[in-house]
């Protein structure tokens, strides 16, 4: 589809907002009591907010849910009987005001469930979004999009990428026809585009993704990984609130005849997530998966998925507890 560039005021940008959540779910940024950024369905506009730079947990959760049931069962005496989950049930969501590195992120998801074998339970739910994007007129020094390839204003991702003028006004580019299908609904709320300039941040550069990828070939055995390693907890907070961490664990709940079988989010932190029933872990220390971390998405995922697994958020860094940086230790790799 061919794209096109709208203006949407500041006034309309509020009668949109109110009139697509008053028909379907909305998922757009608040700051909450404790004055953390998180997503929440609905709020009403005066709560959203325009002025975050990340929010504390990824947006992932819409088409990759932290507990998810793959499907129902009933034990009888002799048989089972299974009962598939409706995906038809799965409700249309507007993705309002993410930022650019998050909305990348949705690719760099699908190249994994959508690898060899195509999950159902996730197209689905990426079939059933419609991503508002809101460009970066802030950030910090945890953000590194630039060194991934992004911006912030990318516009991967986005069905509609908004993006704040200096006149309080918002540019509205229109990717997608999802975007533009919003579009031709509230088409009386958009209007030509008025030459205002766009209000960006600057991510200063901090490394060359493909440096770093052509350096981890033949790295696998350097001493890097374990002195850059040392005061990882193997908590997985990095990968709970990385917005492409797309490990999972499938577990069965059963009370009495009925239960469910369930996947939820999982880290090649931890130190079980590789222990085989044997006993044998294959990474049994945590330099080692560490390693697998900055592996997996700097030379598995672009060997494989032909997609980076980061877009440069900052998220794992600013939520370590022991403050480990990735965006230093990606520029350290690129020189070793
Ligand atoms: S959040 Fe920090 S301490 Fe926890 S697993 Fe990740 S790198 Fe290690
Ligand atoms: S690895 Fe860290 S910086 Fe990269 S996308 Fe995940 S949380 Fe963001």
């Amino acid at each position: 589809m061919e794209t096109s560039r709208k203006l949407i005021r500041k006034q309309s940008l509020e009668k949109l907002y109110n009139q697509l959540s008053a028909t379907r779910k909305v998922y757009a940024p608040v700051i909450a009591d404790d004055k953390q950024v998180e997503f929440k369905y609905n709020p009403g506009f005066a709560e959203v907010t325009f002025e975050h730079i990340r929010s504390t947990l990824s947006v992932k959760n819409i088409a990759f849910p932290k507990v998810e049931n793959l499907f129902l069962y009933s034990n009888g005496k002799t048989e089972s009987t299974i009962t598939d989950i409706d995906l038809n049930k799965i409700p249309e969501v507007v993705l309002w005001g993410s930022h650019p590195c998050d909305n990348a992120a949705f690719d760099a998801l699908r190249s994994i469930f959508e690898w060899d074998i195509k999950d159902e339970f996730f197209s689905k739910r990426m079939e059933k979004l419609v991503v508002i994007g809101l460009s970066c007129h802030l950030s910090d020094a945890y953000c590194f999009c630039t060194s991934v390839g992004l911006a912030p204003n990318s516009s991967k991702g986005s069905d509609i990428l908004l993006s704040p003028l200096h006149n309080g006004d918002y540019q509205a580019d229109i990717l997608t026809e999802k975007g533009a299908s919003i579009v031709n609904s509230f088409s009386e709320l958009f209007e030509s585009t008025s030459g205002e300039e766009v209000v960006l941040t600057t991510v200063k550069q901090k490394f060359d993704h493909e440096k770093v990828t052509s350096k981890l070939n033949g790295a696998f055995e350097h001493p890097f990984w374990v002195e850059n390693s040392l005061r990882c907890i193997g908590c997985g907070a990095c990968a709970y609130v990385c917005p492409t961490c797309a490990c999972f664990d499938i577990q069965d709940e059963t009370r009495g005849k009925n239960g469910k079988r369930y996947r939820s989010w999982d880290s090649c932190g931890f130190s079980m997530f590789t222990l085989h029933t044997s006993g044998h872990n294959p990474r049994n220390v945590q330099s080692a998966r560490w390693r697998q971390r900055i592996m997996h998405k700097f030379s598995y995922m672009p060997d494989r998925n032909q997609s980076l697994g980061c877009v440069g958020c900052g998220r794992c860094s600013s939520g370590c507890p022991v403050d480990m940086n990735i965006a230093e230790q990606l520029e350290a790799l690129q020189n070793i």
